[in-house]
């Protein structure tokens, strides 16, 4: 339970034992805690994963093989105010029909006794919820599946075509850039913008957005008010997406300074009305709960599309995976009659039940959850080693680079010439796209220049302060836009050199525009830090890397007669220094709060190079 099952491997389908939990079914009724201990205690395997809360019902039905989805057709038509005569009229005698219980042992009884009414039947629809079919082999098992969802599905080809009637609407920001960081920051601090105060690291969301023309359909349908607030297709659905989605009309607003006041004011009025749902409910229940947080996972946007929050990349994916399927539900059941979903009691009963809860996983824990990291440079060895340091303290992470030789991990890659002012900004509008907006930032590339200065030629000097100091305003004047946008602050960390304070023989074309780089740090640390917005570097030196390649450490070596490892060895601590060493100099930076315009040397020590 939990598992994509896109890539389910064999331990997230932990086998139990039969015949203990079958005996289960003579009960009158077992709490939550004696199921997950009946359940756990029959495992096969004791380290596998809690068994699915629907276990029972597979375990009480009779057949070797028992088949439970929630498919969309499905839910169209269980999902209406006479469902179940609806069903009745579809199914026939073919299908038993479950009213609506919560799933756990009272649903898996329920299962069973209107089995037991008609044995034949070659499965089960269970109102709100879902399907069930059943057979002793397989293939015959899923057939009744198929069938049963192509009933369905051929009922809903009956219905009307256009399922909303759909209105124009234009916002005036199209682009996703200018919008996807703005709600990103007001849902991060949940309304309020951070002025001065430090900035928690942690609980920031990513965005996915989506626009097809089924989306546009569905979000510039008139009645996109009723059917969207109806609530979510199937119980399960909440723990991901909450009840309602929160709907951002911005076709009123001409002046784009102010989406933000909007913007604040929508997702206050979302959380409100959470919070008094979550009042209620455990009120009327007497239950002493903890209120999950009231920040939307779905955002709908007339004339724009979608987005899906979570904590991970991947949750935010599912999020709008959850909404896709959702517009694809309502439009089915729009088709032939009116949505309708279940009462706000039932749905809180499966957002705050534990075993519900337990889904998610509760390792997001790291420190940069929720935080996007954009790395130049990162195809290369240093940028690589930056990407896989981030990556493990959980933020997600997107790397820009012409060749992505040195890049192991799966991260978004970004081909991008950090020299072409026009490409940059696309990759940055691409990772608000990918991910809502942008909190790190590492311009790591860099290119080796050499030359004395009295032979240099002026070409070769231009071209080093292209890539070595142009590209870093570039990355940052783009970065910043979206920070400021946000408005929750950023950490922007350059990667200068120890030749920007300390010169060595030949190194004047690289090292001169590396110490402007250092300068245009602190210019920036002072101009956008009131935005909470700190600015770093990292001096490394002597780094084996696709820059400082094995021939230039030979060559560089013999000019000062040493070899190649007592050059890489040449400092204080006497050892070479490494990839990872310089990017773990990036990640402390990025989590020292109220460091700004630091420098930290990564060279092993090396006096003439310190910093005072
Ligand atoms: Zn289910």
């Amino acid at each position: 339970s939990g598992w994509d099952m896109a890539e389910i491997l064999p331990a997230g389908l932990p086998p139990v034992r039969l015949p203990p939990l079958q005996k289960l079914q003579s009960l009158e009724s077992v709490s939550d805690e004696d199921m997950v201990n009946c359940v756990r205690s029959n495992l096969l395997d004791s380290a596998s994963p809690t068994p699915s809360v629907e276990t029972l019902s597979h375990a009480f039905l009779p057949h070797k093989f028992v088949n439970h989805s929630h498919a969309t057709a499905i839910l169209s038509v269980t999902n209406q105010e006479n469902g179940e005569e609806l069903c009745k009229d579809i199914f026939g005698q073919k299908m038993g029909i479950v009213p609506y219980i919560m799933p756990g042992f009272d649903l898996a009884k329920r299962t069973l006794e209107v089995f037991q009414q008609d044995p034949d039947v070659d499965g089960l629809i269970l109102l709100n919820h879902g399907i069930f079919t059943f057979a002793d082999d397989a293939k015959t098992s899923y057939e009744y599946m198929i069938d049963a969802i192509s009933v369905a599905e051929k009922k809903l080809a009956t219905g009307k075509r256009h399922a909303f009637k759909s209105v124009s609407v234009t916002p005036r920001l199209k682009n996703v850039s200018s919008l996807a960081p703005i709600i990103r920051g007001v849902c991060v601090s949940q309304g309020e913008r951070i002025g001065n105060e430090k900035i928690d690291l942690r609980n920031k969301l990513i965005l996915e957005s989506r626009t097809t023309d089924r989306i546009l359909e569905f979000v510039n349908g008139k009645e996109l008010e009723r059917y969207s607030q109806a609530g979510v297709a199937t119980p399960d659905h909440v723990i991901r997406t909450k009840n309602h989605p929160l709907i951002l009309n911005l076709s009123t607003i001409t002046e784009p300074a102010n989406y933000l006041e909007h913007v604040k004011k929508s997702v206050k009025v979302f959380q409100e009305k959470y919070d008094s749902y979550f009042r209620r409910q455990v009120k009327n229940k007497g239950l002493a709960k903890t209120k999950l947080d009231s920040i939307p996972r779905i955002i709908f946007v007339p004339g724009f599309g979608l987005f899906g929050l979570g904590l991970t990349r991947n949750d935010s994916v599912i999020a709008a995976d959850i909404a896709e399927s959702f517009i694809n539900t309502v439009r089915g059941a729009e088709s032939i009659g009116k949505y309708k979903s279940l009462n706000e009691s039932d749905v809180f009963d499966v957002e705050y039940w534990s075993l519900e809860q337990a889904k998610l996983s509760s390792s997001d824990n790291q420190p940069l959850v929720g935080n996007v990291v954009a790395i130049t440079g990162g195809g290369g060895t240093i940028g690589n080693a930056i990407a896989h340091e981030f990556s493990k303290l959980g933020a997600e992470v997107a790397v820009l680079d012409l060749d992505f030789a040195g890049n192991e991990g799966s991260y978004f890659r970004l081909a991008c010439d950090v020299t072409d002012p026009a490409n940059v900004k696309q990759a940055f509008e691409k990772i608000c796209k990918h991910f809502g907006g942008l909190d790190i930032v590492v311009s790591n590339a860099g290119a080796m220049y050499q030359g004395a200065m009295e032979d240099v030629s002026d070409e070769t000097l231009r071209k080093s302060f292209e890539v070595n100091f142009f590209s870093h305003q570039t990355v940052m004047q783009n970065a910043v836009k979206i920070m400021k946008l946000q408005g929750v602050g950023g950490s922007l960390l350059l990667n200068v050199s120890k030749q920007a304070v300390n010169p060595g023989a030949e190194a004047g074309p690289y090292g001169i525009a590396k110490a402007a780089t250092l300068a245009l740090m602190r210019q920036y640390a002072l101009e956008v830090g009131p935005y909470g917005i700190r600015v770093n570097a990292v001096n490394p030196d002597r780094i084996q890397s696709g820059l400082l390649t094995k021939e230039m450490i030979r060559s560089r070596a013999s000019a000062r007669g040493v070899d190649a490892s007592e050059y890489l060895t040449e400092n204080i601590l006497g050892r070479e220094v490494t990839a990872q060493d310089v990017a773990l100099a990036f990640t402390h930076l990025a989590l020292s709060q109220s460091t700004v315009a630091n420098v930290a040397t990564v060279d092993g020590g090396n006096i003439a190079a310190a910093l005072r």
